[in-house]
């Protein structure tokens, strides 16, 4: 059966972080929305050209972009077996779209993991990420530092600091997350998919809790 996993989450709860472990647990592609847009960026093309002054402002880019760049991405063929969706959906209208998205390939949304982290956390964690623009791979300078500082131990790349990460952008995405994101834990917990993870705790422990969770699902 295919595995259909969405990362709920406010921004810095650790759904980069803890991405991995799912992927790999259940052999399934990770899909960020946030690093398909800064691909997108990267490369200039119209969609990351239009998506920047959105996530510059820490607004949210349009249901309709959003949707559609997802969209083509769960039709590639490595999501025939399920994906993590990390950052997407993240308002109503995108997690109706990705229903009607997963019900024209004959599958659903199979659980919903709901990282719930408190504001004051989240700024402390977001004002640390330092992330590597080539493999995506996130750091924190106190909580999870390379072993090198400033470089990917993966592959050596320097990191960088996200723009959208200053504290003032930072405040105004925690507010668009209450306001837009949050509905859909009720939406997905009428469903009965949710399941809440306490992400206020330590990296490992936080791991080991969705690692106990996925056991069920395998
Ligand atoms: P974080 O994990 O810190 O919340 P992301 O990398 O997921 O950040 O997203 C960065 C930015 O990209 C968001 O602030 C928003 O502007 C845009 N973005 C990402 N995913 C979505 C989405 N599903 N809908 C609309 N905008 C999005
Ligand atoms: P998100 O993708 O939800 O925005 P990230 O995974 O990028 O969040 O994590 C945000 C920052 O917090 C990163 O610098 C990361 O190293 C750090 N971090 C992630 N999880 C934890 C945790 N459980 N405890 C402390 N720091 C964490």
């Amino acid at each position: 059966m295919a595995h259909f996993i969405v990362l709920l989450g406010p921004p810095g709860a650790g759904k980069g972080t803890q991405a991995a472990t799912i992927c790999e647990a259940l052999e399934i592609p990770h899909i960020s929305s946030g690093e398909l847009f800064r691909e997108h960026l990267a490369k200039q093309t119209e969609l990351g050209k239009l998506a920047d002054g959105y996530i510059r402002c820490g607004q949210l880019v349009p249901d309709e972009i959003t949707v559609r760049m997802v969209g083509d991405r769960l039709k590639q063929p490595d999501c025939a077996n399920g994906a993590l969706l990390d950052g997407f959906p993240r308002t109503i209208p995108q997690a109706q779209a990705l229903d009607d998205l997963l019900a024209r390939m004959g599958a659903q949304v199979e659980m919903v993991i709901s990282l719930e982290v408190p504001p004051e956390i989240l700024v402390e964690r977001l004002s640390g990420r330092w992330s590597c623009p080539n493999c995506g791979r996130v750091y924190h300078e106190k909580n999870n530092p390379p072993q090198r500082s400033g470089v990917c131990d993966r592959d050596g790349t320097l990191l960088i600091q996200r723009l959208d990460d200053r504290p003032e952008t930072v405040w105004q995405r925690i507010e668009v997350y209450l306001s837009r994101t949050q509905p859909l834990v009720e939406y997905y917990r009428q469903k009965g998919i949710l399941v809440n993870v306490d992400g206020a705790r330590s990296i490992e422990e936080v791991r080991q809790s969705i690692l106990s969770i996925l056991a069920g699902v395998r």
